[in-house]
């Protein structure tokens, strides 16, 4: 190919390898999809596009890295190649979209659902507790956003005991790798491309990802409906964010594409300089602001002290569009979901039988501990804790609990000695994808792995008071992680990013 030489590696790859993943089961070993020797030789390709490409991150080795852009840059953490993956999963997961969207859409109209939902909830953990005061005090004060925006990522991953497509989470806040992931597909097809006659596998095969662009769409859709030319997009970031290139992706593209200004701050910083005003917009500086974009937020760390949460509260009062609005934000709890997979709960809120029917195929089996029926459920999961994995309501990978954890915890619970509840927990079915071989690359180093991949539907939804303008899905990530770890998260050092090849 003039890539790279190829005198030393004849093997030829078969795209059946990826068949056998799927033919395999969890205690076989697969082979990988293109021999070591050929996987080692392209790894400089793969970096160079990557870098030349903007698949970056900000160096932990480099103080600078997180607050100036430009400084301390190293690639963010890919796979080689992309993943195999069921076309009729990803098809599925495709479809799902819009019905989640239209989902969560309709739980965060349902204030009493919200509230009497995560009621328990509110006495266990503190931070739903403050999210559930802003949203008490915005209804109380009546609501003066007019036009809700949705940038969705909805999880999924394989699994081998039922042979179904089982949805992980669905994320409403900073949903994030719509930026870099849609690049990752492009290095991928330019990976096998690179590989070309050495192997039968086909770029087609790794289906288009525009999520990039689609994000930023919807972010200048809903822009447009607010009216005000003028005004700009705030992205509410985290001090010191290594994945601010991601976030950039959609910031210069809002900027080129739109001619929409971004600008970023933390929410220590909107403390600091928004004001609210009479007409209910609030402007930061000379800037008013449309649209408030969350990239932080979503986890208590990013409330160290109250003027945090007076910051999210002024912002919430406003009428500026808020992705997510605190009503999105908690319909994207896992409690939520929790609570909309009990039986009737669901069907509550989409009206069609057929679509209900649909999005109930891609739920796990999820468990409160609301009522005595349930309470059985912990006595199996205590008898098998592998089966399942404790949720806390938290967002941003790290927090669950697997395995032997689990059978301590609940225990630990039962006893009551500590100040820990259940209710600040919901199990759920753990999921069991296939096992596949991934080259992942790190730092430069390329390391062979089992692994294991989980699937993230993009997608997007703007409604203006009952008009839904916007309803569609907008690309995918693939996250990639070693087989034996439990949890995922590109950012929390777990997975590296990666694509779909469809068999
Ligand atoms: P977060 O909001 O922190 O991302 P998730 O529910 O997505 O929380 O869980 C984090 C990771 O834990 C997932 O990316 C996945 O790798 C793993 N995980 C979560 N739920 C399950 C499950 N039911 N079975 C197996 N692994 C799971
Ligand atoms: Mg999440
Ligand atoms: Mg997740």
């Amino acid at each position: 190919t003039g890539h790279f030489p190829s005198t030393t590696v004849t093997v030829s790859v078969n795209s059946e390898a990826y068949m056998e993943v799927f033919r395999s089961d969890l205690s076989i070993e697969s082979t990988g999809i293109v021999p070591q020797e050929l996987a080692e030789q392209i790894v400089p390709e793969a970096l160079a596009w990557a870098s030349l490409h903007g698949i970056l991150m900000g160096d932990k080795a480099v103080e600078s890295s997180g607050k100036i852009p430009g400084t301390g840059l190293v690639h963010a953490p890919v796979s080689l190649l992309p993943s195999p993956f069921l076309e009729s999963h990803f098809k599925q997961a495709i479809e799902l979209a819009p019905l989640f969207n239209m989902l969560v859409d309709e739980v965060s109209k349902n204030d009493e659902f919200l509230q009497k939902s995560l009621s328990r909830t509110k006495g266990a953990d503190r931070f739903t507790a403050r999210l559930l005061d802003i949203h008490s005090l915005i209804l109380q004060e009546g609501i003066k956003q007019e036009i809700y925006l949705g940038l969705h990522r909805s999880d999924y991953m394989a699994d081998l005991r039922t042979g179904n497509l089982l949805q992980v989470e669905i994320n409403t806040i900073s949903s994030s790798f719509a930026g870099l992931g849609s690049r990752v597909t492009g290095l991928h097809r330019y990976m096998v491309n690179c590989i070309g006659q050495r192997s039968d596998l086909d770029s087609k095969a790794i289906p288009e990802n525009e999520a990039a662009d689609g994000f930023a769409k919807a972010i200048a859709t809903a822009f447009k409906e607010w009216g005000n030319p003028q005004a700009v997009v705030l992205m509410v970031v985290q001090p010191g964010e290594r994945n601010m290139y991601d976030q950039y992706w959609l910031s210069t593209k809002l900027q080129e594409k739109y001619g929409i200004h971004v600008i970023r701050r933390t929410l220590a910083e909107v403390y600091k300089s928004a004001k609210l005003h009479e007409d209910n917009t609030f402007s930061i500086g000379k800037h008013t602001i449309a649209v408030v974009y969350y990239r932080a937020g979503y986890d208590p760390k990013d409330y160290p002290s109250e003027d945090e949460w007076s910051a999210r509260t002024l912002m919430e009062k406003s009428n500026a569009i808020k992705c997510p609005s605190i009503s999105y934000h908690l319909a994207g709890t896992k409690k939520i979901q929790q609570e909309l997979a009990k039986p009737g709960v669901l069907e509550r809120f989409v009206k069609k039988a057929d679509d209900a029917e649909k999005l109930r195929r891609c739920f796990a089996g999820l468990w409160g501990f609301d009522n005595n029926e349930e309470l059985q459920v912990i006595e199996d999961a205590i008898a098998n804790p592998d089966d399942f994995v404790l949720k806390p309501q938290r967002e941003g990978g790290g927090n669950n609990i697997y395995g032997e954890n689990i059978k301590s915890k609940l225990e630990e619970l039962k006893e009551g000695k500590t100040a820990d509840s259940f209710d600040a927990y919901i199990l759920m079915q753990r999921i069991f994808p296939p096992i596949h071989t991934t080259y992942f690359v790190r730092n430069g180093e390329p390391i062979t792995q089992k692994s294991v991949s989980e699937l993230g539907i993009f997608s997007t939804f703007v409604r203006k008071n009952n008009e839904v303008i916007v309803n569609e899905q907008v690309g995918y990530l693939l996250r990639t992680k070693a087989s034996d770890t439990n949890e995922g998260g590109v950012a929390t050092g777990f997975a590296v990013l990666d694509s779909v090849y469809l068999i």
